[in-house]
């Protein structure tokens, strides 16, 4: 029986240096649901979800990737449970959109294996659902921020994972990309029982499309609970500092973060 966790976290704490960036971070992700991971800058977003994705070394606490101990996966096996999108998508080599997007096949494939028919009908099936099949072709380096975000994008999701883990993979997309791709996303995760986490910055982005909000602050995990459990407007204030005021959505009555903006 597949388990209930997607990700289980004991008692975490990671520093890159002598303070503690994680503090004693305890959570467990649901498989099948959709986290939006939120909290100012700094507040060790990336970090955790670095750490998850095991790409830190962890001294102090366990992550569980299915039950069973990250640091006893080899690095393909990891690689077919859960993918990763990064914050920083440069890439240092000049490949094509679709070379790179075919890369997320790599896990799939012995070691001199080129891919096969079935890992390019995957490769093109995702750059299609991102809308960047038109530029399969083009260098990488040629391609503007958003483009490149939804380049890196499709190759996690020719990963085919179970576990996709986002650092703020909308932030360079303009308003029709942002709420296509999440909404996507959205659909994968509901179809395909993918566990979906994502470090957003936009609230009323994942206030829409989350099933549960993460709140960082400080390197701690501040609460956890679904969009209306956690943004209130006292909770705003204490985390950024802003006032703001809490709506409903029309459509969805969804919460609705609207900021105080008058001096
Ligand atoms: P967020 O994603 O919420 O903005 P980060 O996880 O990127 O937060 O950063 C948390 C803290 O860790 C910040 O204070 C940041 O300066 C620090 N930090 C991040 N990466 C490094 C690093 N490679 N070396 C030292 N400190 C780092």
């Amino acid at each position: 029986m597949k388990s209930r966790n997607a990700v289980k976290i004991n008692d975490l704490t990671f520093s890159y240096d002598e303070e503690p960036v994680l503090e004693k971070i305890n959570l467990t992700i649901e498989t099948g649901k959709f986290y939006g991971l939120l909290g100012p800058n700094g507040s060790g977003k990336t970090t955790l979800l670095r750490a998850i994705a095991g790409l830190l070394d962890v001294k102090t606490g366990a992550i569980l990737v299915r039950d069973k101990d990250l640091k006893r996966f080899g690095t393909k096996d990891l690689a077919k449970e859960m993918a990763i999108v990064p914050q920083n998508t440069e890439v240092r080599f000049d490949f094509s959109v679709f070379d790179l997007v075919l890369m997320g096949r790599a896990p799939y494939l012995s070691r001199f294996a080129a891919e096969g028919p079935e890992d390019l009908r995957i490769a093109r099936e995702m750059m299609e659902l991102t809308d960047i099949w038109r530029l399969r072709d083009r260098s990488i380096n040629t391609l503007s921020g958003g483009e490149k975000q939804r380049t890196v994008i499709a190759r996690a999701l020719t990963q085919q994972t179970g576990i996709i883990l986002l650092d703020e993979p909308v932030s360079q997309l303009d308003i029709y990309h942002q709420i296509e791709i999440i909404k996507k996303l959205k659909v994968w995760n509901r179809e395909r029982g993918i566990t979906v986490v994502a470090a957003l910055h936009d609230l009323n982005l994942a206030a829409a499309f989350c099933d549960y909000l993460i709140l960082m602050n400080h390197g701690k995990i501040h609460s956890l609970g679904t969009p209306d459990e956690i943004l209130k407007r006292e909770t705003i204030k204490e985390i950024y500092g802003v006032e703001v005021e809490i709506i409903k959505t029309p459509e969805r009555g969804k919460p609705y973060v609207v900021p105080k903006l008058s001096p």
